[in-house]
């Protein structure tokens, strides 16, 4: 391992420009360490360590069938088309064949590292569905018709079937929505496509390789799968391996939380209605009394949904009891219209093989409605969602619930409040080695927060020394003497502030913020004060705004929650990052304050335990967005100086990275050589 990554070494003299890090060859050794001994490893190497290469080294020495899950499809990709390609050159020499994007997860092709990449399922396309349109179109508007040709003449020719071939279909095209592999109406083996399906081929490529790459989401609606189908041989693509890489790990609680959590919503009814109607008709199979069941179920489900308590966004349903009490007849009649569709779908004669899977739906939408009205299980919450349709819940049941643009739907939720005792039963003790990366893991130095959410207690813990100088690369300036965030004068002042910033930073700045509300209140103020272009989320796709700040000079971003992290602009377009306040939780969000409450419960200090240490998270994750190379250089600003007059406010000055701090504008004007 030193050889290669040694001054001098292997990396060294295939990259002209490549530079020593110590943090880089530490990870490697540790990641080594972990694999040899099957021990557990949490590592948190800041940005500029190289930590890809320091994982997929020892990964590929180990000669093991090893996972690496990410957070970003971004991340995935560099793994995959760069970083794997780059360490085969270095190990084996030979030039990597040109090969087009489809093909390149083949294990041929892919050199002589058996690797693959694999995106959710909802990624490909469903053979059997594209063919059951075929011969029955069911389109609406020319675009359907013009996107339907493009992908039924792709069907013939792709390798993976994978949507990212095809540039042309929009992002949120309801026709793929149709035609998308994912599970809830995949037949398996019983499908007449088994053979030739994009799934079983993805899953048989997994069973030839050594590295599989996937992402989170992915990961964990895997093993929810195959935990729910207790270990049939078919559940879940991925196929056993030695050791799990999780990059990204600071997302692991939240991603886990959902798929190993509950989601119903009329939009599932609906679609369990919809394609069942479909699937009669195209057999020619809808009887009177069919027809009546589906219609039945329908309604039911509509005026179920609807009795529902009101309210917007997410909260808590804690009166479930009460509104069973005053509402049961409806539940059992939406039970019994589920009932009654699986019953005649069963007792049809002769049924083509989806009639067993849309019993299989209805039952299984039965049992979660059950537990998601009637549970008592302590660890979970039960919430309700309200939103406009393509919102999509990021769940096991996503694909089922993004379609319906337009209408209200309304989601019955069930949350793990502690995923901790999941993940400790059905993933730390199976596997032999996991290892948690991330740039972003340690509050304070330590890992005890990550430890306690995930339930990881044995494992190896190491903080590597970061390859950046802080202290000459970037400016911390945090504001005495603005109002409390909380207050409303805040906001006028804090608008001030950054007007003033902008100007002695000449634009070129992420102003990031926790709430849309803030965010278009100090944009409104601002606009017409700033001589410099102002780009605000919302107003067009996240990757357009970013192409259209890295190609703007003196840009400003405005922007929430998705842009503190996976966000990657190098250079002097970005030299500021203002954020308006610490990041903590919405603490009447109903999942945070079920996991408060329960802290507290257990006796803990659910403040020091849970809420500042995730808010210092992300507040090291939206702060990590300025410097990404060893020579960007910038300001960082938080409005927000309870980080100065509060207790707490230590734990997050700790957990920052050595930048230099200040708390007077003349210093920041200094930085940027400008006069007052
Ligand atoms: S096996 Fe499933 S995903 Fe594959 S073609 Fe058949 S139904 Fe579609």
């Amino acid at each position: 391992m030193y050889q290669f990554f040694a001054p001098g070494g292997v990396l060294s003299r295939m990259h002209p420009t490549y530079e020593f890090r110590r943090g880089q060859l530490q990870m490697a050794q540790a990641v080594e360490q972990a694999l040899e001994e099957k021990r557990h490893l949490i590592v948190e190497a800041g940005t500029g360590t190289g930590k890809t290469l320091a994982y997929l080294m020892p990964v590929i020495r180990s000669r093991k069938r090893v996972i690496i899950s990410t957070g970003t499809k971004n991340l995935q990709e560099q793994l995959f088309y760069k970083d794997v390609p780059f360490l085969e050159q270095a190990l084996y020499g030979g030039g990597e064949k040109q090969v087009s994007r489809s093909a390149r997860n083949d294990k041929e092709i892919a050199g002589r590292l058996s690797v693959c990449y694999m995106k959710g399922r909802n990624n490909y396309l469903c053979r059997k569905k594209l063919y059951d349109l075929t011969d029955r179109p069911v389109l609406s508007g020319l675009e359907q018709i013009e996107q339907y040709r493009a992908i039924a003449a792709w069907e013939k020719t792709t390798g993976t079937g994978d949507r990212a071939e095809l540039a042309e279909l929009p992002e949120a095209s309801l026709l793929w929505h149709k035609l998308d592999a994912r599970a809830d109406a995949c037949i398996g083996q019983k499908c007449s496509e088994w053979e030739r399906c994009f799934i079983t081929e993805m899953r048989r490529k997994a069973m030839e390789s050594d590295i599989i790459i996937v992402n989170h989401h992915l990961f964990f609606a895997d093993l929810a799968i195959k935990l729910l189908a207790e270990g049939a041989p078919d559940a879940g693509i991925l196929p056993e391996a030695a050791a799990v890489i999780f990059d990204e790990a600071h997302e692991l609680e939240d991603v886990a939380g959902n798929y190993f959590g509950i989601s119903v919503s009329n939009l599932r009814l609906e679609e369990l209605a919809r394609d069942v109607e479909n699937s009669l008709q195209h057999n020619k199979m809808m009887s009177a009394s069919l027809s009546g069941a589906l219609g039945s179920l329908r309604e039911r489900s509509q005026f179920f949904f609807s009795l529902l308590p009101p309210g917007e966004g997410r909260f808590a349903f804690d009166t479930r009891r009460e509104f069973l009490e005053e509402n049961g007849d409806e539940f059992v009649a939406l039970n019994q219209a589920l009932t009654r569709v699986a019953g005649e779908l069963e007792g049809l004669p002769q049924k083509p093989k989806e009639i067993f899977n849309f019993v299989r739906r209805a039952q299984e939408i039965q049992v979660q409605l059950g537990f998601a009205m009637e549970s008592k299980d302590r660890n979970t919450v039960f919430w309700i969602e309200r939103r406009g349709g393509g919102g999509g819940s990021r769940g096991a049941n996503k694909g089922a619930e993004t379609s319906g643009r337009g209408r209200q739907n309304v989601f019955l939720q069930a949350t793990p409040i502690d995923v901790g005792p999941i993940l400790r039963e059905c993933l730390w003790s199976k596997l032999e080695c996991a290892v948690l990366t991330s740039a972003t893991l340690a509050v304070g130095g330590g890992f005890e927060y990550i430890r306690q959410r995930l339930g990881l207690e044995h494992a190896r813990e190491s903080v590597l020394p970061s390859h950046f100088d802080y202290e000459s690369q970037a400016l911390l300036y945090m504001p005495p003497d603005l109002p409390d965030p909380r207050t409303a004068q805040f906001t006028a002042k804090a608008a001030e502030r950054i007007r003033r910033l902008l100007e002695i930073t000449r634009g070129r700045a992420f102003v990031l913020f926790t709430s849309y509300a803030q965010m278009n209140d100090i944009y409104q103020r601002l606009l017409g004060e700033v001589e410099f272009p102002i780009l605000r989320q919302g107003d067009a796709p996240k990757s357009a705004l970013l192409e259209e700040f890295r190609l703007t000079p003196n840009a400003v971003l405005f922007a929430t929650s998705s842009f503190w992290q996976g966000v990657d602009v190098q250079g002097e377009q970005l030299s500021c990052v203002i954020i308006d306040r610490l990041p903590f939780a919405v603490p009447s969000d109903p999942v945070v304050a079920a996991r408060v409450k329960a802290i507290d419960a257990g006796g803990g200090n659910a403040f020091f335990q849970y809420q500042v240490p995730a808010a210092v998270i992300t507040l090291k994750q939206g702060f990590g967005r300025l410097i990404r190379s060893l020579h960007d250089r910038g300001l960082l600003v938080l409005l927000d100086n309870r980080i100065l007059k509060k207790q707490y406010g230590r734990v997050f000055i700790e957990s920052l990275p050595n930048y230099k701090k200040t708390t007077e504008m003349r210093v920041v004007e200094e930085f940027f050589d400008v006069g007052s």
